[in-house]
């Protein structure tokens, strides 16, 4: 059992904006609870405009490190004394660990996505055709994972068109054999790309609310596997209308135990009890949905 809550007690926890929704603190202390660890993981909101103080102020308050969530994880880069080479490649960080007063980022949404996709979806990326919606935070750590394992086309659509120009080109100097191709999420012709692909990964939070990410769900096949990293609802209109058309479907609840395992890893040189994690995720989640 995990001792009581006192002076000694180790704090990390997760900033974002907004973090209500955020399922973590949940999963980390349940997780911390089950290894008798004397830690203690929070949500901080924490507003774009306070992101370098909040940062800059961890070391001072003895904080062992966080987790950033949207919309942090591209703006914390210019803050970390050190990146890990994933962050680094990536340009985003989710997780953060202080080390004798220093900040070294790291980007453990690579690792959480890609094992959730192997282990929920049966997935592997080589050689085929993925479309990815969305070119924020994790939107770079996917495609920087996708092009890595060796997909052998990649479609990056983004409401800020420019953001994927930048991100296309950005994979294109690290990995010149991937085909790739940016879009404004608008586009008639994202049906078309999704038509003769694999795999759909929505990395907005289109669908959190009800929304669809894309307009056309005719081009949802048999044949294609639907990755939405949104946990908080279950299920979303792009996964249910997906399902409908036959495809496989995998929400991001997994991604984000994994991802977090690895955060809890760095954090406390510990094993992570991944199905502890697991289980209280989906409590937490269910929880919440009612
Ligand atoms: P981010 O860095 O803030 O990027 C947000 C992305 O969503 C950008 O591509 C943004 O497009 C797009 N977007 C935001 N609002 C939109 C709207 N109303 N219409 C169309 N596009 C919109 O955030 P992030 O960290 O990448 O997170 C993205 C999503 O993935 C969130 O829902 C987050 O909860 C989820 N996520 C899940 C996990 C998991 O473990 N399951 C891990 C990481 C992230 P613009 O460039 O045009 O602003």
């Amino acid at each position: 059992m995990k001792p009581e809550i006192g002076p000694e007690t180790k704090v990390v926890g997760v900033f974002g904006y907004p973090v209500k929704h955020s399922a973590s603190p949940a999963m980390h202390n349940a997780a911390f609870r089950a290894c008798g660890l004397d830690y203690l993981y929070a949500a901080f909101e924490v507003k774009p405009e306070h992101l370098r103080d909040a940062l800059l102020g961890l070391p001072a308050l003895g904080i062992c490190g966080v987790n950033l969530t949207i919309p942090h994880k591209e703006n914390a880069i210019q803050y970390m004394n050190e990146l890990s080479e994933e962050a680094a490649a990536t340009g985003a960080v989710n997780t953060v660990v202080i080390e004798s007063g220093k900040l070294k980022g790291y980007n453990t949404d690579i690792e959480g996505f890609l094992e959730s996709l192997s282990e929920d979806a049966g997935f592997t990326p080589g050689e085929k055709k993925v479309v990815v919606l969305g070119a924020g935070g994790a939107g770079r750590a996917i495609s920087f994972a996708l092009a890595k394992e060796k997909a052998s086309e990649l479609i990056i659509a983004n409401r800020t068109a420019r953001r994927a120009e930048k991100l296309v080109s950005e994979i294109r100097q690290k990995f010149p054999e991937v085909k790739i191709k940016a879009m404004p999420l608008s586009s008639n012709s994202i049906g078309e790309e999704i038509s003769s692909c694999t795999l759909l990964v929505n990395v907005t939070p289109l669908g959190m609310k009800g929304e669809m990410p894309v307009s056309n769900t005719e081009c949802l096949h048999e044949g294609l596997t639907v990755y939405d990293l949104i946990y908080t609802p279950l299920s979303t209109p792009l996964l249910e209308e997906a399902k409908k058309r036959g495809a496989k479907t995998v929400n991001g609840l997994s991604m984000l135990v994994y991802q977090g395992a690895a955060s809890f890893e760095l954090w406390t040189g510990k094993e992570p009890p991944i199905s502890v994690m697991k289980q209280a995720v989906r409590e937490e989640v269910i929880k919440r949905c009612k």
